[in-house]
C-alpha cells in the first residue's frame, strides 16, 4: 500500500507511476484542504477584478458572462484576451460534447480558451471522421480495452504494422516496396527515441457518465485505441452525484493526461508547462471554496 499524498499534489508526480488506488483512510482532510495551490501559474488578477466587477459582455453575441461567453469561446469585455495565458500543448485535443450538456457548467471550454490553436469543440453528433488517422489519435475513455498512456505507442505502432500487413495481404494492391521495420521517416519503429511521436491527437467526451457511453459506442469513435487515466480524485465543484470521486471534470483530465504524457511517454521532468490549463479552472475552485465557507449564495449561484 502506498503512503503517498492524493497523486494531483505535484510533489508525488515521481513516483505516479507506482501509484495505486488510494485508500479512502488516506484522504486526509488536510491534504484534501487545497489541492489545487501548487500549481505554476499566471496572474488571476485579471479574473479577481472581473469578478469583483461582476458579469459582463461578450463582445461577440452581447450575451451577460461571467469570465467568458460558454456559446462564444471567448473571454468578455472586462477580461481582455491578451491577458490571459497561452498554453502550447505537445498535442491536438478534440473535445466531443453532448448537446444537452449545460454549456456553462463545461470546463471544456477552458482548455479552448487558454490553448485555441490546438483545441476544438465539437457537438455530437457532428464530430470528425478518425478512420484514416486512427494509428495518430486516441480516446480518453476508462472502458474495458483501456490502455495505459505509458503504452499507448506500442498500441499504434502495432496499429501501423497491422494495416501495412493488410495492405500487403490484398492481392490488389502490390506490396509497398518499403522495409517493414521503418517507420514513415525512415526510424526504426523499434527506436525508443521515436516513443510518443505517433501520438498526435486525443480525442475527450464532455458530458455526463451515461450520455459519455452512448457517444463512446459511436461507429465513428468505436476504432480509436481507448486510454485510461491514473486514479485520481476530483476537486470538481459540480461532482456528479452517485459517481465515484475519481470521475474527473473535462479540464482535470486533459490536464491529468498531459502531465503524464509528458513524464511516462515523452520521459521527460515535468516542469509545470500545463498548469495555465487550470488558470479559470483553480481560480473560480478557489471562489466556490470560500463561497461554501462562507454561506456565500451568491458567488455560488453565479459560478454554477
Ligand atoms: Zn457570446
Amino acid at each position: 500500500m502506498s503512503s503517498n499524498p492524493p497523486i494531483f499534489l505535484k510533489e508525488n508526480e515521481q513516483s505516479n507511476s507506482k501509484y495505486v488506488e488510494m485508500q479512502p483512510s488516506q484522504t486526509t482532510s488536510v491534504l484534501l484542504e487545497d489541492p489545487l495551490q501548487n500549481l505554476c501559474l499566471a496572474s488571476q488578477e485579471v479574473l479577481q477584478k472581473a469578478q469583483q466587477s461582476g458579469r459582463s459582455r461578450c463582445l461577440k453575441c452581447g450575451g451577460s458572462r461571467m469570465f467568458y461567453c460558454y456559446t462564444c469561446y471567448v473571454p468578455v469585455e472586462n477580461v481582455p484576451v491578451e491577458q490571459l495565458p497561452l498554453v502550447q500543448l505537445p498535442l491536438k485535443i478534440d473535445i466531443i460534447k453532448h448537446p444537452n450538456e449545460t454549456d456553462g457548467k463545461s470546463t471544456a471550454i477552458h482548455a479552448k480558451l487558454l490553448a485555441p490553436e490546438f483545441v476544438n469543440i465539437y457537438t455530437y453528433p457532428c464530430i470528425p471522421e478518425y478512420e484514416e488517422t486512427d494509428h495518430e489519435v486516441a480516446l480518453v475513455f476508462p472502458g474495458p480495452k483501456s490502455v495505459s498512456i505509458k503504452d499507448i505507442s506500442s498500441h499504434l505502432q502495432q496499429r501501423i504494422q497491422n494495416s501495412r500487413r493488410d495492405k500487403h495481404a490484398d492481392p490488389d494492391k502490390p506490396p509497398v516496396k518499403r522495409k517493414k521495420t521503418e517507420g514513415q521517416d525512415g526510424r526504426s519503429l523499434n527506436d525508443s527515441k521515436w516513443k510518443g511521436t505517433t501520438l498526435k491527437k486525443i480525442v475527450l467526451i464532455d458530458s455526463t457518465w451515461n450520455q459519455t457511453n452512448k457517444i463512446v459506442s459511436d461507429e465513428r469513435l468505436q476504432g480509436l485505441l481507448q486510454v485510461e487515466l491514473k486514479s485520481r480524485k476530483t476537486c470538481f465543484w459540480r461532482h456528479q452525484k452517485g459517481k465515484p470521486e475519481t470521475f474527473l471534470s473535462t479540464i482535470e483530465a486533459i490536464y491529468y493526461f498531459l502531465v503524464d504524457y509528458h513524464t511516462d511517454l515523452l520521459e521527460e521532468k515535468y516542469r509545470g508547462q500545463y498548469d495555465n490549463l487550470l488558470f479559470f479552472y483553480s481560480f473560480m475552485y478557489q471562489l466556490i471554496k470560500k463561497a461554501k465557507c462562507s454561506g456565500d449564495k451568491q458567488t455560488r449561484k453565479l459560478l454554477h
